[in-house]
């Protein structure tokens, strides 16, 4: 249960002092329904309104306060699109306050004739007369302090103002309580980070610029906290995982021994560290949860398929589940090939398997013939009952949710943990692996197999589309198959289809009916459709938006043309370049752009000088930032409220050491700081493990 010392930083923003539902609706877009959600809403720069030069010094516009006296005014003449003129002024010179469309008795009131008046705003030079239009502020000398002298700026959303923002704000800051120190006293005297109240406070009160960047020490401590919060909940969840019994596989190498003797080719390095990691896990006393990391054709197969024979060495059952029906025949045909001669069934079972050939299927499952089930969704449903599974193989993990991982965990023995193999061929930079996969151990397969030619990566203005038509004619007679893919069209996917239907459309008048189209619009059916015409060779060119980006696996496709390549990611683009490049035969790619600026440009180089995803993600990240590395949509990035990836990388891993230190030494968090981490997990809203602990 959330600690009660909380409770104020969950009440909804309209409990604060002039907040009502039309302005609670407006900062709930920009920033949330809570107090504590406009904490988190950090200023992005400052009005300094501290300078207070006399008129004739001022030369450049500026913002100022300044205290002048009220001279005349000069209404607009009545349907005029003049403005409201008000002349003041100061020993030294003269200013105009300029108001468009004012309530005539308020400029009356706010600015009498005659009187002294502190005004504040932005003044500009205009061909040597000072003007200032609509003030920020107007009041009496006297009420000199209720002008900020330094006012945050805060990103805004329809109908808030900038001065109401920050009011509200300032309001949220009072209802912040003091909380208990929850980082360790030697790393906070070590960075000099202020506590948690100060930090809040100096954040949303910054006194310069500086105090508004993301390297500000209260910025870091506030990241910081998020980052351990996030770190410590998947510590958290790794040791449950971890604290499960799983079952002890040891390999008897009957059947590794014989499958790899028959590979054509030696395992890579990296593959032999893989493989040999699982062997570990899955010879462990406890469940395995481990995540296979390697890029697009890096071999990851391979090394699945081994870790599914140490299970069938034991006399249990293996499955493993891709997202989409074309990837999970590919695996059928290929397992069922590198397995030939080693006496192992393969079945495979999919949405499309229906009545009797099911009821087989799922009959061969639970007697037990079927050592290995490759499937979608499907392998698992309620009524597909295992003999004896123990391994699971997740490809494509990031395409699949907790809860499915948990359902095809349930399908082992009961109260044993399954070893379960994630797998991805989405290339993350190190640094943020560390915040998706906390709870797993990672395997990386850095290296690709030998003796693959490097693809062709050219950069082209899309106005040489000629040249391009020219050159895919030439690619068809030779008997290419090419991928052609159109991005999406600014953010809507109703626009981003026409583009690929009108392409789709041009080709198929210059090329005929050898052009098929693919999209995310279509049925799943259509879409396997489709894909088999190209992978039967019944289509030589294919039209896609970006669907075609999951592991599709066409070997003879040797070229890839990616029209707008500036508005991809880096990471998404070389997921695509991917999909060539498989097979023997020299690939292109060629990444057509429509206009480019200096950083677009050398974006899009690096795709021409490095195969490598690695590079391409941490390159992706430091051009674009994490919530571009990889698309949001698809990366399964947590969301960060006030840490920023881009800047904040460095603290990951500090948070995730002291994560697990504090855990290892405290491990049901009930010490005095492991009760102060528990608020911090609640102020993160991280508390999801907090069940599993004893209550503190
Ligand atoms: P991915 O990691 O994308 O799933 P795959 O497992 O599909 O990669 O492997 C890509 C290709 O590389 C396959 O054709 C596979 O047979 C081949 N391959 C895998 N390991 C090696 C190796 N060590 N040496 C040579 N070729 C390999
Ligand atoms: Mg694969």
């Amino acid at each position: 249960m959330r600690p009660e010392i909380l409770f104020p930083l969950f009440a909804e923003t309209e409990t604060l002092p002039g907040v009502g539902k039309r302005i609670a609706a407006g900062i709930e877009k920009v920033a949330g329904s809570r107090i504590l959600d406009l904490l988190w809403h950090m200023p992005v720069d400052i009005i300094d309104r501290r300078a207070g030069p006399d008129l004739i010094d001022i030369t450049f516009d500026q913002i100022v306060t300044l205290e002048v006296t009220v001279g005349g005014h000069d209404p607009a003449p009545a349907k005029s699109k003049k403005p409201y003129r008000v002349w003041c002024h100061d020993d030294t010179g003269t200013i105009c306050l300029v108001f468009f469309h004012p309530r005539k008795d308020y400029i009356l009131t706010q600015l009498p004739e005659g009187e002294k008046r502190l005004i504040s705003g932005k003044v500009e030079v205009y061909s040597g007369q000072l003007q200032m239009s609509h003030p920020d502020y107007i009041l009496p000398p006297e009420k000199r302090n209720e002008i900020p002298s330094v006012e945050p700026v805060y990103p805004l959303t329809a109908g808030v103002s900038g001065k109401v923002m920050a009011r509200i704000i300032n309001e949220a800051t009072k209802k912040a309580p003091n909380l208990p120190e929850w980082l360790d006293p030697a790393l906070i005297k070590r960075e000099r980070w202020p506590d948690w109240i100060s930090s809040i406070n100096k954040a949303h009160h910054p006194e310069s610029k500086d105090d508004t960047y993301s390297n500000s020490p209260a910025r870091l401590r506030l990241a910081y906290d998020e980052l351990l919060a996030n770190q410590l909940a998947l510590e958290i969840m790794r040791r449950q995982t971890k604290k499960k019994k799983g079952r002890a596989m040891e390999g008897t190498h009957i059947l590794t021994d014989k499958f790899l003797a028959n590979l054509p080719y030696q395992l890579t390095g990296a593959q032999k560290n893989a493989i040999s990691e699982i062997g570990k896990d899955m010879a462990g006393p406890s469940a395995m949860m481990r995540l296979l990391q390697g890029d697009v054709g890096s071999g990851k197969t391979v090394v699945a398929l081994y870790s599914m024979l140490i299970a069938i060495e034991n006399n249990a059952q293996a499955a493993i589940i891709a997202p989409t029906e074309i990837l999970a025949r590919q695996h059928f045909a290929s397992l069922t090939d590198m397995t030939k001669g080693l006496g192992v069934n393969i079945a495979i079972l999919t949405g499309r398997d229906k009545g009797k050939a099911r009821q087989k299927i799922l009959e061969d499952l639970v007697s037990g013939k079927t050592d290995i089930l490759v499937g979608t969704h499907a392998l698992i449903q309620k009524d597909v009952i295992y003999h004896d599974l123990a391994m699971a193989v997740i490809d494509e993990q990031h395409r699949f949710g907790v809860e499915q991982r948990m359902a095809l965990s349930a399908k082992g023995a009961k109260g044993i943990g399954m070893d379960i193999l994630a797998m991805t061929a989405t290339p993350i930079p190190r640094t943020l692996t560390l915040t998706v996969y906390g709870d797993m151990d990672v395997s990386r397969l850095y290296e690709k197999p030998p003796g693959r030619t490097p693809i062709d990566t050219r950069v082209m203005a899309l106005n040489r589309l000629e040249e391009v038509i020219t050159a895919t004619r030439r690619a068809i007679e030779n008997g290419a198959r090419i991928y052609w893919v159109c991005p999406l069209v600014e953010e809507s996917e109703v626009l981003d289809l026409a583009a690929a239907e009108e392409r789709f459309r041009h080709l198929e008048q210059i090329f005929g009916h050898r052009v098929g189209l693919i999209h995310g619009k279509m049925k799943v059916k259509e879409k396997d459709e489709v894909m088999n015409r190209f992978i039967a060779g019944n289509i030589d060119i294919l039209v896609a938006t970006t669907v075609i980006e999951v592991g599709v696996d066409v070997p003879e496709a040797t070229v890839m043309i990616i029209e707008h390549a500036e508005r991809f990611g880096l990471s998404q683009l070389h997921q695509l370049r991917g999909r060539v490049g498989r097979g023997g035969a020299k690939s292109t790619c060629l990444l057509l752009y429509g206009t480019l600026g200096a950083t677009a440009k050398s974006r899009l180089n690096i795709m021409r000088q490095t195969e490598d995803g690695f590079i391409i993600a941490e390159e992706d990240l430091k051009l674009r930032g994490a919530g571009e590395v990889l698309g949001t949509r698809q990366s399964g990035l947590p969301k960060f409220r006030v840490a920023c990836l881009e800047d904040h990388h460095k603290l990951i891993p500090m948070a995730r050491d002291d994560a697990r230190l504090v855990l290892e030494k405290d491990p049901e968090l009930s010490g005095v700081r492991g009760k102060n981490l528990r608020i911090l997990l609640y102020l993160f809203e991280r508390d999801e493990g907090v069940k599993y602990l004893k209550s503190g």
